[in-house]
């Protein structure tokens, strides 16, 4: 007999090789109902497969992450299978769940087009109706290749061939359809009652470029049909906000063939990406940071010593400088650790806070670049703090302080996570306790909810991770606050203590924004590109009712401008209906509309961005008005 332990502690006797499915039938039929799968000691498993040792068993249902991770998996052969019989000759290479739903890619001289997604719709519907069970079959090495070279799927002989001589190769099966997996799946494809494919894209084999462009299509699925409708719904709004159409059609940013990764900030992105730089820099003054800037290139040496070189390489850059080795900075740390390193400090300097917006690059897949949240090359909002372990908690109340305050300008709410010691930690278990304590007060301290990531932490020290929810109920990683024990080993950083002995300090990597590129994609899609006031690259649109009035609407704009606001003069001979909505188009926070009875008065109509028509003001009044909103960034 094994012992299965629940989450509440409770423990039942099974017979070895009892299935997860008669386990939670034993705990409730209904709960059987509803499972999909079950986490068993730390592994995802479905409900067919079996345990065989004393387990601590958690029951998984589709609201669950690793629940979601099942039925979108699963759908994705249930696509595939669809594919197959509606194309026979496709040849199939991976089919992963993702974030939100699933893709598969699939190699086929045919190019899909929308009306191919319908019918694989309706055949995978089809297909679930026959109500197929997954059945899992366990073959060698040897007998999988033969297989799949008869069927001549040239991608998963290449996976296969990718794998352990002697791993235990696992297919599975639904209805006429056999595929290579690792699985767990759902064991009724019934469960899945609705579906969407939604795009179709191309994609590398293996993500590289040199290899076969695939083809991609995206998917998602629900239990329940109201599910899906709730979905697609926040997908047409996200679409709606994508910054990359947001940012092309405001003017702020490109990105060309000539540089794919590489983005291009036009004047309009510069304004609203040096509003956002000004306003850190001032907070970052207000708490005694120094602002450093190190060079992009450094010679190879001092990555072989960082570890970067050991760890990182393949996502970066070389180049050759009088017959040199020199590489091209992914991160900031060495270049800050060298200014460091520049003199002797006492511990009456320290902590010593230097702070960068330090450029670096990085190489990704191209197929994995997307707009501004996935490039080759930003700006890090980076600042490394050198200090006493009895520091530790002070500093990091500080940094809290300092990422809530910032996200709550912006107007986010966020969560947190702390996340422990790895297997294959550096530095003792002493050093790990002291610096996990020390966070965990600090977060106490704040009052502060957080997710425990037990063993997440990189091997270098703990870290606290800060996750921003956007408008539409979306989360991004931003900001992050890292321990260091190893740096200050490999580049032997010292302070003077009090009786004049040598010590090593602690060293903090801490990011508040993360990139500025990334996070000014997030600004562009939380705000939809309705800028608070304070960011907006064009924060007031004059618009003349008709040229006579030109002469008083430069007037107007050259008051503005004088008030250090940034406004624009449509000069254009075009209806004042035209130009208003124009404006609105570009989601300009306010518009001036001046004629005869403005003139006389000497005063301007002012309207909102949506259409708020706020009366007319005195110029002087209303500039007052605008600056008081900026000064407070109000949203
Ligand atoms: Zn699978
Ligand atoms: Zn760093």
């Amino acid at each position: 007999m094994i012992k299965i332990k629940l989450p509440d502690g409770s423990i039942n006797e099974h017979e070895v090789g009892v299935s997860v499915l008669d386990i939670t039938k034993n705990i409730s039929e209904g709960l059987a109902r509803a499972s999909v799968g079950a986490v068993v000691n730390g592994e995802l498993m479905g409900m067919m497969d079996t345990v065989n040792e004393d387990a601590d068993f958690k029951v998984v249902k589709f609201e669950d992450e690793e629940g979601k991770e099942i039925f979108w998996h699963t759908s994705s052969h249930v696509m595939a299978y669809a594919i197959q019989n509606l194309f026979p000759d496709a040849k199939f290479a991976i089919g992963p769940a993702i974030d939100s739903g699933f893709y598969y890619d699939i190699d086929l001289e045919h190019r899909f087009v929308p009306e191919d997604l319908e019918k694989i719709e309706a055949e995978m519907k089809k297909i679930i109706k026959e109500g197929y069970s997954v059945e899992k079959i366990v073959i060698s090495k040897e007998d999988a290749l033969k297989m799949f070279e008869e069927k001549d799927e040239i991608y998963k002989l290449d996976l296969i061939e990718h794998l352990p001589e002697d791993e235990e190769i696992s297919l599975y099966k639904i209805g006429d359809f056999v595929d290579l997996c690792r699985g767990p799946h759902l064991q009724d494809i019934k469960k899945i009652k609705a579906i969407k494919l939604l795009s179709i894209a191309g994609a590398y084999w293996r993500g590289d470029e040199k290899n076969k462009m695939l083809q991609r299509i995206y998917g998602i699925s629900f239990e329940k049909k109201k599910d899906l409708d709730e979905h697609l719904e926040r997908l047409e709004e996200a679409q709606k906000r994508d910054h990359r159409k947001l940012g092309k059609e405001l003017d702020l940013f490109s990105i060309h063939e000539e540089g794919p990764g590489f983005p291009f900030f036009h004047p309009k992105g510069m304004i609203l990406r040096n509003q956002i730089e000004y306003f850190l820099r001032a907070e970052l003054e207000k708490r005694n940071y120094g602002e450093i800037k190190t060079p992009l290139i450094l010679n190879e040496e001092i990555w072989h010593r960082s570890g970067h070189w050991d760890h990182y390489k393949d996502n970066m850059y070389f180049t050759k400088i009088d017959g040199e080795d020199y590489a091209i900075k992914p991160m900031n740390c060495p270049g800050s650790i060298i200014v460091y390193n520049s003199k002797l400090f006492s511990y009456r300097d320290l902590p010593l806070r230097l702070s960068e917006f330090g450029q670096v690059h990085r190489h990704e897949l191209s197929g994995a670049l997307h707009g501004l949240f996935r490039v080759r090359t930003f700006t890090q909002d980076d600042a490394h703090v050198f200090m006493l372990p009895e520091h530790i908690k002070d500093e990091i109340i500080d940094i809290i302080d300092l990422i809530d305050y910032i996200y709550g300008v912006f107007g986010f709410k966020y969560r947190v996570e702390l996340s422990t010691k790895p297997e294959n930690a550096m530095g003792s278990d002493e050093q790990w306790e002291v610096a996990t304590n020390s966070l965990v007060e600090a977060l106490d301290a704040k009052k502060l909810d957080y997710k425990l990531n037990e063993g997440d932490g990189a091997f270098y020290g703990p870290k606290i991770d800060f996750h921003i929810e956007d408008a539409i109920g979306r989360t991004w990683q931003c900001g992050t606050i890292q321990l260091d024990f190893q740096m200050p080993e490999r580049f032997e950083l010292e302070y003077v203590d009090a009786s004049g002995k040598k010590e090593r300090p602690v060293m903090v990597h801490r990011t508040v924004l993360g990139s500025f590129e990334r996070f000014i994609g997030v600004l562009i899609e939380h705000f939809a590109g309705k800028f608070p006031l304070w960011l907006a690259p064009v924060q007031i649109e004059v618009v003349p009712v008709s040229e006579k009035f030109l002469g008083y609407a430069n007037e107007v704009s050259e008051q503005l401008e004088k008030a250090g606001l940034r406004a624009h003069l449509d000069k254009r001979n075009e209806k004042l209906g035209y130009k208003i909505r124009e404006a609105q188009l570009n989601k300009i926070p306010y518009v001036f509309v001046v004629g005869e009875k403005e003139e006389n008065d000497k005063v301007v109509s002012v309207r909102k961005l949506g259409g708020e028509d706020l009366g007319s003001f005195a110029i002087a009044d209303i500039i007052k008005d605008l600056q008081v909103e900026i000064d407070e960034k109000r949203i």
